[in-house]
């Protein structure tokens, strides 16, 4: 234990990033404690990865039953589904409460100490919380900021959380409005589309950008728009800003007034029964007190860290003060946040560890899924440029592998991108059915840099949808000396 000090380590926030942090630290022979102002477990477990899978494994389900012509080209008849909206709310709402208490039982039985409160920063080894009993002052040898983010939503949206609503409401399904538009089509956008429109909604989708899903590799983006958007009959809007939503009344629907995203001028007024606001997430950092430490907080307001995670005032790095999760803005997701917790232990503990993000995979849980990791082509040509080297990629499709074809699920591609010189594995990108598990080979070999010519040798279970990608690295050999 660090002399003089309450605690070797002090963790303010305990969602997923400040939760794997503390269970490491104390694995690690940490005094730690956690402090947390809301719920054990943050977004993903309270409003994001958890409630909203138990939502898509529901509405898959019903997704599935309801498909009578594909089920009956597998000799299946079902005599019509029926679902019941609360009993699959329910489902998420005990699903999180499960998963919130293992996690608060965790920290206890492995002793971390949580402390319930809001805390700030007084300075780089020193924070106080505002608890139910006033404020404390606890020291530590360091101390980890995990403050995580929260729903971005622009100017002009007014919320109302029932028809005009974020994730955090969304999560909730506590109506099903019978036609819903949605802003944004990241994953969280197509997360819900999935659930509402397997539910029986009506989906009009607004994206700002010049297509949907710009954030998608663009081969994967095509398939995507094909098997997500357009066979779902889902009404597209793309290049136009949602610049004015307003909720509905009893009676009156919710208006949005959408302008073109370049000339700004009026496009069209829809009337709808439900807004879903998914424009993004946006840090967590107000009132931490940093900027008394001298760290600049610019909008939308990350905390500047280095490679290593301390938190950085100007071009110093502030000693003994780490950030990780979302506030940092590297990557915002769940894993990446534990990642990060992880390695400041580590470094914290005398064995120096930076995150390597390129290796961090994501997922999209739609139906089917979509997941990739590493650099999209673009970015791995312009690193070719930059570093000479040339870029190749080989495409594998999901209507080429038995177990799909068994399973009746014949959507999808997978796509290596590596270069040609020394077949180094730089990305690869899926969407098919079980592609946010498919992933995880391709983001260990990213890890260890390996070569596409080596993973070609490795075998894979026959029949697997794993050989989807076995399949696109051994397209890899042809032509190649
Ligand atoms: C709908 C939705 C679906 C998602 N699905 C996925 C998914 O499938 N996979 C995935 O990887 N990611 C997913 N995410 C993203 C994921 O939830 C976040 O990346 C992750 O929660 C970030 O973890 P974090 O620890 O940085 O912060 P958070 O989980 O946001 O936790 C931060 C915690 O800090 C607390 N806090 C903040 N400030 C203070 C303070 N000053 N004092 C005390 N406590 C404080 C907050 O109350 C909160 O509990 C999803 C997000 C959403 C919204």
């Amino acid at each position: 234990m660090s002399q003089g000090f309450d605690y070797d380590l002090i963790i303010v926030g305990a969602g997923v990033g400040g939760h794997g942090a503390a269970i490491h630290a104390v694995g690690k022979g940490l005094k730690t404690a956690i402090v947390e102002a809301a719920e054990m477990g943050g977004t993903c477990v309270n409003r994001g990865c958890i409630p909203s899978k138990a939502l898509l494994a529901a509405s898959g389900r019903v997704r599935e039953l309801s498909q009578t012509d594909h089920l009956e080209s597998m000799g299946v008849r079902v005599g019509g589904v029926q679902f019941d909206r609360q009993a699959i709310a329910d489902h998420a709402a005990n699903l999180v409460a499960n998963i919130r208490s293992n996690m608060g039982n965790s920290m206890t039985r492995m002793g971390v100490d949580v402390i319930e409160g809001f805390g700030k920063v007084l300075d780089a080894q020193k924070v106080s919380v505002e608890m139910a009993d006033g404020e404390k002052t606890f020291t530590a040898d360091n101390v980890i900021l995990a403050p995580g983010s929260v729903p971005f939503v622009p100017r002009g949206i007014e919320i109302d959380g029932k028809t005009v609503f974020t994730s955090d409401d969304a999560i909730k399904l506590e109506s099903l409005p019978p036609w819903v538009a949605i802003v944004g089509s990241g994953y969280i956008g197509l997360e819900f589309a999935d659930v509402y429109s397997a539910l029986g909604c009506e989906i009009t989708i607004i994206e700002a950008m010049d297509k949907v899903m710009p954030t998608f590799d663009p081969d994967i983006a095509k398939i995507a728009k094909r098997v997500l958007v357009e066979n779902r009959d889902i009404e597209t809007h793309a290049g136009v800003f949602a610049a004015k939503v307003t909720p509905g009344s009893a009676g009156s629907p919710v208006t949005i007034e959408l302008i073109d995203a370049d000339t700004k001028e009026p496009v069209e007024t829809l009337e709808v029964d439900a807004c879903l606001v998914a424009t993004g997430r946006v840090p967590n950092t107000k009132d931490l007190n940093l900027e008394a430490l001298g760290v600049t907080i610019e909008r939308p307001g990350f905390i500047p860290v280095s490679d290593d995670l301390h938190v950085m005032a100007g071009d110093k790095q502030i000693d003994n003060l780490w950030a990780i999760g979302d506030a940092t803005g590297k990557m915002m997701l769940a894993h990446a946040a534990s990642a990060q917790g992880i390695a400041v232990v580590e470094t914290i503990c005398g064995n120096p560890m930076t995150v390597d993000y390129r290796s961090i995979p994501a997922a999209a849980f739609t139906h089917p899924e979509i997941s990739f990791v590493g650099l999209t082509e673009q970015q791995a040509k312009e690193m070719g440029e930059e570093e000479g080297f040339k870029v190749a990629s080989a495409r594998t499709y999901f209507k080429a592998n038995s177990k799909a074809l068994a399973e009746n699920e014949t959507d999808g591609l997978a796509k290596v991108i590596y270069r040609e010189d020394t077949g180094e594995l730089l990305g690869a990108h899926i969407i098919g059915i079980h592609a946010a598990d498919l992933i995880q080979e391709a983001a260990n070999a990213i890890a260890e840099r390996q070569s596409v010519r080596k993973l070609a040798f490795k075998v894979h279970t026959h029949p697997t949808l794993s050989e989807v990608l076995d399949e696109a690295y051994k397209r890899t050999l042809v032509g190649a000396h």
